[in-house]
């Protein structure tokens, strides 16, 4: 039997193992995947290969530790600079990031959509502007801070503060990558900045999942189609799980997954 993981910290919320055994069950792998407490990501390389792991993903707060101890790369991680899936080839580990992949899927039902603003500048937002842009679509950054600014300028993207965004802008769909709504009640930009961008926007999503965030909720209001970020979270799986077991997903093994993930 094959043994994968997530390693996290912390990693006992993670649905991860039951969203991945449905998977492999559906299509008959033998296969396990398990939960790793990791406190210190440096060890990371080396609980992966003592544990006789195949593949593993990867959650915070590791996603650079293990960018940082993969033998090779996917050119994608590597532009990213964060890897959340590791899969040993022939003892060697290559890393991968299935987050930025799985982001665009999720928002693939949202048509006509030619610009994008993405609200926050931390780890998620970086992988989702690297795949936005390598599809050249046009990204405008509005974060409360500077953190990471020349990251998304040497992408091509407008990057905004609170202070410098222009109010008239308008976007085919908002993506709320902060944490802001995710234990808390706060928006992630002021409402008088963000209501008039999401009443005139068509789509908004949160790459929170399993709650209607204020984000959510004034998308809501307005009646704007949102989602939240179940479907990001489940084809982040969905590469991954392709990558383990060198099998195509089809619709019967997505859906397991899917009724896996919501447990
Ligand atoms: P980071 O800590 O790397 O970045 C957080 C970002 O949010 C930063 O830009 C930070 O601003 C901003 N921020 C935090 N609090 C507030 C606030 N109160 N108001 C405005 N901005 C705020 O986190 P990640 O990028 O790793 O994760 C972001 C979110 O995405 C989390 O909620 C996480 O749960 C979710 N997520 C979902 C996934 C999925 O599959 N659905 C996958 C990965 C993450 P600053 O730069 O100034 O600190």
């Amino acid at each position: 039997m094959k043994k994968f993981t997530i390693f996290g910290n912390p990693v006992s919320h993670s649905k991860s193992p039951q969203m991945h055994n449905a998977g492999f069950k559906a299509i008959g792998f033998d296969g396990e995947y398990s939960k790793t407490h990791l406190e210190n990501g440096e060890e990371i390389k080396n609980v992966f290969i003592d544990g006789g792991f195949s593949g593993a993903n990867i959650t915070v707060p590791h996603k650079e530790f293990a960018y940082k101890n993969a033998d090779i790369l996917d050119p994608l991680a590597q532009k990213i600079g964060a890897v959340n899936t590791y899969v040993n080839i022939d003892g060697k580990i290559k890393g991968y990031n299935t987050d930025a992949p799985g982001f665009y899927k999720a928002i693939e039902e949202f048509d006509d959509v030619s610009n994008i603003l993405l609200l926050g500048a931390g780890g998620t937002a970086k992988s989702i502007a690297v795949i936005l842009r390598e599809k050249n679509i046009p990204l405008t950054i509005l974060n409360r801070s500077h953190n990471s600014k020349e990251f998304f300028l040497s992408l091509g993207c407008e990057f905004y503060d609170f202070e410098t965004f222009t109010k008239e802008k308008q976007f085919d769909l908002i993506v709320n990558s902060t944490s802001a709504g995710l234990s808390d009640d706060s928006f992630p930009a002021p409402l008088e900045i963000l209501t008039p961008l999401i009443k005139n926007t068509k789509y908004a999503i949160d790459c929170i999942y399993g709650k209607i965030t204020p984000f959510l909720s004034l998308a809501k209001e307005h009646n704007i189609t949102f989602k939240d970020g179940e479907d990001m979270l489940l084809y982040q799986g969905v590469l991954a799980f392709e990558l383990f077991t060198g099998t195509k997903a089809d619709n019967m093994v997505i859906e397991a997954m899917r009724k896996g993930l919501k447990g």
